[in-house]
């Protein structure tokens, strides 16, 4: 009961650390069970080197959360109460990374453990911007300061691979056992220090089926809105974790139960309120959760590209439709433009990012043409396996006949001969398709335009010729100021 006033009061007065434990309870091995096989070796030696020289080190974070869960952990982190050039000169390889904090990484061949240094609680180094959100800090305190500064319990345990005892300063191994997230102090007070927290949460108890405490679940709703304050490049990590946790697809009914997606794509409600947009992203998640679960990689483009393609499409429809009635090719550039510009912003996805979304979507009418020389080009241009793969996705929606996909699979595997004869009969069945459209023969001019519009765009510079000659835009782009505003109109107003 005591403990439940001094909570109420803590939170009424907005002060999160007036309830911090000093002293860690100490869960022996035999209690605990971690399997010590699962610890890496690299972890344990740079805890044996700082151990040596006298200074404290534990393997700290999500690692022990994992190892308690019987879970090899997928990383390392080490936290320690030597400073960051005091770790460096311990270790062979060592370098300090970060500005806002600074951070060690060890590095033991293709594995790094990351040491960070205890950090103190409201120490006068920290520095806050204007909405309460930690810019910087890099004042070093006591192991229990760290453990309150950490963000749920059960990531604020530490583990001693010397004597194999972890040590709980917020009871993080109770909230374990009853699969509890639970953010340790005030939580409305910890999202304002930072807003990441949010999403962290909701990752965090997806990937693990872990229930949200109940305060702690509360306050996101509350606090959502100060996501719009963390730059983009922090969203755009986090969103990368959330998508590729391996439970995406439980993620997003999160972050929209929340109301968290809005700071993240501005569009997603626009997104899942399309013909066929929310069957779209889940089979896209699903996919991507398959994917993690097998162990293949994820590519961010890919991804985004899937998120994205309903609104593409329902913008190329109204390019070719409306006044300007565009080329088909064309339309689908511009409008892969404005989506981009108008989704894209907050989460500054990267250059080259954006680059292989835009070649994914292009592709897609390459695919369509199964005469000439396109498909021996095409089977070897380096996007090749992504467009293959999302043209696939598209047939599951049966926006593309399966027909065509089986087409494509028998394509990249047939031989020279082989390959002849199909290309022959896909030439035939195009002219007859056009003889009776246009009782004629031959590619009209606007599919001539159109065929040499994606050709272009989608372009495999040779390494020679990069840099040497810069790459021709095609005309809506080149257009520049027109088609922008164009663009940026249609995009406003499907904003509002
Ligand atoms: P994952 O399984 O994704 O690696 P994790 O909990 O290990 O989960 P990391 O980003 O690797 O996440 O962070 C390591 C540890 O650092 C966390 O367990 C937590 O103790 C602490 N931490 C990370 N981000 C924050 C944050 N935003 N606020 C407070 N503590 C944090
Ligand atoms: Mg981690």
């Amino acid at each position: 009961m005591f403990d439940y006033v001094k909570r109420m009061v803590a939170s009424l007065i907005g002060q999160s650390h007036q309830e911090v434990n000093r002293t860690p309870r100490i869960i022996t091995p035999e209690e605990h069970g971690i399997d010590p096989k699962l610890v890496s070796w690299a972890a344990v030696r740079t805890c044996e080197v700082l151990q040596k020289r006298g200074f404290k080190a534990y393997v700290v974070g999500g690692a022990v959360r994992d190892l308690l869960l019987g879970v090899k952990p997928k990383d390392f982190d080490v936290a320690t109460d030597a400073t960051p050039e005091q770790v460096k000169r311990a270790h062979r390889r060592a370098f300090i990374i970060g500005r806002r904090f600074r951070l060690v990484h060890v590095v033991f061949g293709t594995e790094i453990i990351e040491c960070s240094t205890f950090r103190a609680l409201d120490a006068q180094g920290v520095r806050k911007d204007s909405q309460g959100r930690v810019i910087s800090d890099n004042i070093f305190g006591e192991m229990w300061e760290d453990a309150a500064r950490r963000d749920f319990t059960i990531n604020a345990l530490y583990y001693d691979p010397a004597t194999g005892n972890v040590y709980d300063y917020h009871g993080g191994y109770e909230d374990i056992k009853r699969k509890t997230l639970r953010m340790i102090g005030v939580p409305q007070a910890r999202y304002r220090e930072d807003p990441v927290r949010m999403m962290r949460a909701v990752r965090i108890s997806a990937k693990l089926g872990f229930q949200i405490e109940r305060r702690t679940d509360k306050a996101i709703a509350e606090m959502a809105h100060l996501l719009s304050n963390v730059p983009a490049a922090r969203l755009f990590d986090e969103m990368i974790k959330l998508f590729t946790c391996g439970k995406a697809e439980a993620c997003l009914v999160k972050l929209r139960q929340e109301g968290l997606h809005r700071s993240l794509l501005p569009m997603l409600d626009v997104i899942l309120d399309e013909p066929d947009g929310e069957k779209f992203l889940m089979l896209a998640l699903k996919r991507t959760d398959d994917r993690i679960r097998v162990g293949k990689k994820i590519s961010p483009a890919f991804l985004f590209a899937t998120l994205l393609w309903p609104q593409v499409i329902k913008r190329w429809n109204a390019y070719q439709a409306g006044e300007q009635k565009m080329l088909r090719s064309k339309a689908l550039y511009t409008a892969a433009d404005d989506v981009i510009a108008t989704q894209t912003a907050k989460l500054a996805i990267q250059h080259r990012f954006v680059a292989d979304m835009k070649l994914i979507w292009m592709l897609q009418l390459r695919f369509e043409r199964r005469t000439g020389k396109n498909p021996y080009t095409l089977v070897e241009h380096p996007k090749y396996r992504a467009g293959y793969d999302f043209m696939l996705l598209r047939s599951e929606l049966g926006h593309v006949p399966a027909s065509l996909v089986h087409w494509w699979e028998d394509f990249v595997d047939a031989d020279e001969q082989k390959r002849a004869e199909m290309v022959n009969a896909a030439q035939l069945e195009a002219r007859q398709t056009a003889a009776k459209a246009r009782a004629g023969s031959g590619k009209s001019r606007s599919e001539r335009q159109e065929e040499r519009f994606t050709d272009e765009v989608t372009k495999v510079e040779s390494p020679k010729k990069e840099g040497s000659r810069r790459r021709r835009r095609p005309r809506s782009q080149s257009r520049g100021k027109a088609a922008q505003d164009a663009a940026a109109g249609a995009a406003q107003s499907e904003q509002s």
